[in-house]
């Protein structure tokens, strides 16, 4: 199996000191535990971000991106900008912004394709909604997001994909064991048609993973990391998530 990655998804949160202090913290810890970490703050805070967390090996990454490299785009960041300021990651098509931004599979797509370009390793995000999966419908639609959203071609080196069920994000409610191992399997599956090296690609699980529950899901089959939210902004609960898996 690949070795796992625990990313942090800071989402709109933090402010320029409190992020300095987390990044500080996991530098000094990153030593202790034996997967690869990573953290993604708001863009605005990337750069100092980046200067705190130096040669350390905790990686920074971005939480979205623009298709375009440059041009008349008012707020957007480009990946190549991410990649400018040391990120190795970016998300794209998490659920907040599918749902706020109205992004659509061949948005994201497009978006994992400009972070290719950069050089970036994309965490291509995906996950039902809470009556998508009471319909029965979860293999399903995560299936047919996957398709619509991952570029062909890529490899366990430039692609990371991040099972996130919606009714799980920052609810403290979470998939049982076997749920999970069952999206993961088919998710592992469906990469089989559009990656040359599916076994290698890394699938984070994503949605109220905490300390207490990170050991139970960091242990199913098919799960390489975690994709953390809210258990993301303190040192001691992120590193917690770490050493559990
Ligand atoms: P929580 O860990 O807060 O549920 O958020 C998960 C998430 O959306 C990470 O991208």
């Amino acid at each position: 199996a690949p070795r796992a990655l625990i990313a942090g998804n800071w989402k709109m949160n933090m402010d320029r000191v409190s992020s300095e202090v987390l990044a500080s913290a996991l530098a000094q810890n990153v030593g202790s535990v034996a997967v690869d970490l990573a953290v993604c703050p708001p863009s605005v805070y990337l750069s100092p971000v980046s200067v705190v967390l130096g040669s350390s090996g905790v990686a920074l990454g971005g939480q979205d991106c623009h298709t375009a490299q440059n041009g008349a785009h008012t707020g957007d960041v480009s990946p190549e900008m991410l990649a400018d300021l040391g990120c190795t990651y970016v998300i794209v098509g998490h659920s907040e912004r599918r749902a706020d931004h109205g992004e659509d599979d061949a948005a994201v797509r497009a978006k994992a394709e400009a972070a290719r370009r950069a050089g970036l390793i994309p965490i291509v995000c995906v996950g039902e909604t809470e009556a998508e999966r009471d319909a029965g419908k979860a293999l399903d639609v995560v299936e047919s997001q996957v398709r619509g959203s991952v570029p062909e071609g890529l490899t366990g080196a430039t692609l990371v994909v991040a099972y996130e069920p919606v009714w799980a994000i920052g609810t403290g409610r979470t998939p049982t064991a076997d749920d999970v191992a069952a999206v993961h399997a088919h998710i592992r599956k469906v990469l089989g048609d559009l990656c040359g090296d599916a076994a290698n690609v890394r699938l984070l699980y994503g949605g109220s993973v905490k300390p207490g529950n990170a050991k139970e899901l960091m242990s199913v089959a098919n799960v390489n990391g975690a994709l953390v939210g809210g258990a993301s902004l303190k040192a001691e609960d992120f590193l917690g998530i770490a050493k559990a898996t």
